[in-house]
């Protein structure tokens, strides 16, 4: 496992942009809008890692949610596992809930799946893995 990104809720993808590229004097590598979670992403490589800037599409989006509750800042972070179907039968065996039971399709090539942050101390894990 490696942390592969850090997701970050943002009102303005644009604005937060232009932020992080001041902060890390490079341009993001890609954009993504990624229907079926209602979000446009951006990414920046950090080292071995990413940032992943999310930006609700529609006030239905989970990142318009949680903007609303929390305000801005972390979501999620990603951690990569070589077989995500093995590690979620693994971690729902050992009792964790889990939002996503299958991998479903995510941004950056990547099959995605959420546990739930109830089970995690509060904070919202992703994992992910390459598509082939
Ligand atoms: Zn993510």
């Amino acid at each position: 496992m490696k942390l592969e990104h850090i997701g970050i809720a943002v009102k303005s993808l644009e604005n937060s942009n232009q932020l992080f590229k001041d902060l890390f004097n490079r341009e993001h590598y890609k954009i993504e809008r990624v229907e079926s979670e209602h979000v446009n992403t951006s990414f920046f490589q950090v080292g071995e890692s990413k940032i992943e800037l999310l930006e609700a599409t529609d006030p239905q989006s989970p990142i318009a949610k949680f903007i609303e509750k929390n305000g801005e800042g972390i979501h999620h972070l990603a951690f990569e596992v070589k077989d995500i179907d093995a590690e979620l039968k693994r971690l729902s065996d050992l009792g964790y809930r889990l939002i996503h039971e299958q991998p479903k399709d995510g941004a950056d090539n990547k099959r995605i799946a959420f546990l739930h942050p109830k089970s995690t101390n509060g904070v919202l894990v992703e994992l992910c893995q390459e598509k082939a």
